[in-house]
C-alpha cells in the first residue's frame, strides 16, 4: 500500500463518528445495504434516530414501566442469552419462573399454592389468551359430558382491554361485552346476569379497566353467580384480568376480595410490566388449582432433552424479564411492593386535586377504587378556548405525552385525558407537569383555538 493510503487510512480511523464518511451520507431506510458499516456509525444513527421517540419517563398514557434500578440492567443484560424455553439447558432460570408463579399463586390465595399450576407470558394479552383458552376448554368438556351443543361460546365482560377482543376473534367466541350506560362505565352484577346462559364460558372482570382505572367488582358478580347457580344450575366461572390489579391490589388493599378467596375465581393474570415493577415482555397466568387447566393443553416437549409441560402460545422467549422479576420479589418483598404504589396513589390524589383547582374539569377518576392514576374531562358546558385533543397536543410541546380519548360504547360521547402515577413519577415531577398544564391553559386563553382537534389529529394514543 502506498504511503499516502496508509495515511488516510489512519486519518479515517480517527475520524470523529459525525465527520465519518458513513455520517456523512443518508444511511439506506428500506432496502437492506450491500456493504457493511462500522459498529460506532450504525449505532449513533439508530441511537440517534430513538431521540425522535420522546422521553418514555414523561409517558402518562402508559401502564408499562419506564424506571428500573442499576441492578435490573445489569441481570437483563446477563441474561441476553436465555431462552426461556430450554429448561433443561438453563434449569435455575426454569425455577425462578416457577417461584415467581408459586409466589404470584401465594399473593392470590390460591388454596393449592404449592402444586398449582401458572407460567409466564410475554404480558397479559398471551396470559389472557391462556386463560381464556382453559376456560372454552373446560366448557366444552362440560357440555360434551352433558351431550350438549358446543358451538356456540360466549363470554361476558366490562369495557374490556383489546386483548378480549383478539381472544373472542382468533378462539371464535362470542364477547357480549356490557356498555357502558350514563355514570356507570364498568360491569354491575345485574349486567353480567342479564347476559349469562349454559352457552357463557366465563365472566371476565377487570382489576383496573383500561379507559377509566376502576376495579370492576369482583366479590359481587361472583356472589351474584352463586346466586345464580342456585336458582338456574348454572355454574358460571371467573377470571379475572388483573393486568393490573393484580400487582397492586394485594400490597396497598389486602382486605380487598378479588382474587382465589372467592372459590369461583379459577384463574387470573397479570402483567409483570406494568405494577410488578418488570421491564417490558412479562406477563403471568396463574390456575387455582392444578385441575382447573385442562390437560390437553399442556405440550410435553421433549427434544431439548429432559420431559418439560408447557403451556405457551410461543417457542423461544427471553427470560431477563423473569428474573428481573423475581429480583424485584426478593428486592422488594411486600413491603417494598407497598411503599411504592402507595406512594403513586398519594401522588395521583395530589394531582388530581390540583387539576380540580383549575375549575375547568370535571374528575372522571381521582386515583381511589382502582390504579394509581387520575382522569378528567372538561366541565360540561365550558368552553375554555380548547379541546382535550388541543390540550394534549400543546402539552407534548414539553415532552408529556399524555392520552386524551373518547370512550368506548355507549359512552363515545365522553372524552378525558388520563394519566398513569407509575413507578417513577415523583411528587417533584408531578409538579412540573402541573405548572405546565396551567402554562398550556393560559396560553389558549389568549389563543383560543377554532378549529378543534378531534381524535384523528390527536396522533395515535394506544390504551397500553
Ligand atoms: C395492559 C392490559 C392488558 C394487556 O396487557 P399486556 O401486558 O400489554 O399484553 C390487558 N388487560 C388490561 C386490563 C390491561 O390493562
Amino acid at each position: 500500500m502506498p504511503l499516502h493510503d496508509k495515511n488516510k487510512l489512519r486519518a479515517n480511523l480517527l475520524d470523529d463518528v459525525y465527520a465519518s464518511s458513513d455520517l456523512s451520507v443518508v444511511m439506506p431506510k428500506y432496502k437492506m445495504p450491500e456493504d457493511e458499516h462500522d459498529p460506532r456509525h450504525a449505532y449513533q444513527v439508530v441511537h440517534d434516530e430513538l431521540m425522535l421517540d420522546g422521553n418514555a419517563r414523561q409517558n402518562l398514557a402508559t401502564f408499562c414501566q419506564t424506571w428500573m434500578e442499576p441492578e435490573v440492567h445489569r441481570l437483563m443484560d446477563e441474561c441476553i442469552d436465555k431462552n426461556m424455553i430450554d429448561k433443561d439447558e438453563y434449569p435455575q432460570t426454569a425455577e425462578i419462573e416457577s417461584r415467581c408463579v408459586h409466589m404470584l399463586a401465594d399473593l392470590w390465595n390460591s388454596p393449592d399454592k404449592a402444586n398449582t399450576l401458572g407460567c409466564s407470558t410475554t404480558g397479559s394479552s398471551e396470559a389472557a389468551m391462556l386463560g381464556g383458552m382453559a376456560m372454552k376448554w373446560r366448557w366444552r368438556q362440560k357440555m360434551k359430558a352433558a351431550g350438549k351443543a358446543c358451538d356456540k361460546p360466549n363470554m361476558i365482560c366490562g369495557p374490556v382491554q383489546v386483548c378480549w377482543h383478539k381472544f373472542a376473534r382468533y378462539w371464535d367466541v362470542e364477547l357480549r361485552e356490557i356498555p357502558m350506560e350514563g355514570d356507570r362505565l364498568i360491569m354491575t352484577p345485574e349486567e353480567v346476569i342479564k347476559r349469562c346462559d349454559e352457552n357463557t364460558i366465563g365472566v371476565v372482570p377487570t382489576l383496573g379497566v383500561t379507559f377509566t382505572c376502576q376495579y370492576e367488582p369482583v366479590k359481587e358478580v361472583s356472589n351474584a353467580l352463586d346466586a345464580l347457580q342456585k336458582k338456574t344450575g348454572l355454574d358460571i366461572p371467573i377470571h379475572v384480568d388483573g393486568a393490573s390489579g393484580g400487582f397492586l391490589a394485594p400490597f396497598v388493599e389486602p382486605e380487598l376480595e378479588w382474587d382465589f378467596r372467592l372459590p369461583r375465581v379459577k384463574s387470573i393474570n397479570t402483567s409483570g410490566h406494568k405494577f410488578g415493577l418488570a421491564p417490558l415482555g412479562v406477563g403471568w397466568v396463574v390456575w387455582r388449582d392444578a385441575d382447573e387447566l385442562p390437560e390437553e393443553l399442556i405440550f410435553r416437549v421433549n427434544y431439548l432433552g429432559g420431559d418439560m409441560p408447557t403451556f405457551a402460545l410461543n417457542f423461544s422467549r427471553p427470560g431477563g424479564q423473569i428474573v428481573a422479576q423475581y429480583y424485584n420479589f426478593l428486592r422488594l418483598g411486600k413491603e417494598g411492593y407497598r411503599k411504592i404504589h402507595q406512594s403513586c396513589y398519594d401522588t395521583a390524589h395530589y394531582v388530581s386535586d390540583e387539576i380540580k383547582k383549575l375549575g375547568l374539569f370535571k374528575i372522571i377518576y381521582d386515583g381511589r377504587g382502582g390504579i394509581p392514576a387520575m382522569s378528567f374531562s372538561l366541565k360540561d358546558g365550558v368552553d375554555p378556548g380548547f379541546n382535550l385533543f388541543d390540550l394534549s397536543d400543546r402539552i407534548r410541546s414539553r415532552g408529556w405525552q399524555i392520552a386524551a380519548y373518547s370512550m368506548p360504547a355507549h359512552r363515545e360521547d365522553l372524552v378525558i385525558m388520563r394519566m398513569l402515577i407509575r413507578h417513577g413519577v415523583s411528587r417533584d415531577l408531578a409538579n412540573l407537569l402541573i405548572s405546565d398544564l396551567k402554562r398550556c391553559i393560559s396560553y389558549f386563553t389568549k389563543n383560543p383555538v377554532e378549529n378543534k382537534a378531534n381524535e384523528e389529529d390527536s396522533g395515535s394514543f394506544k390504551h397500553s
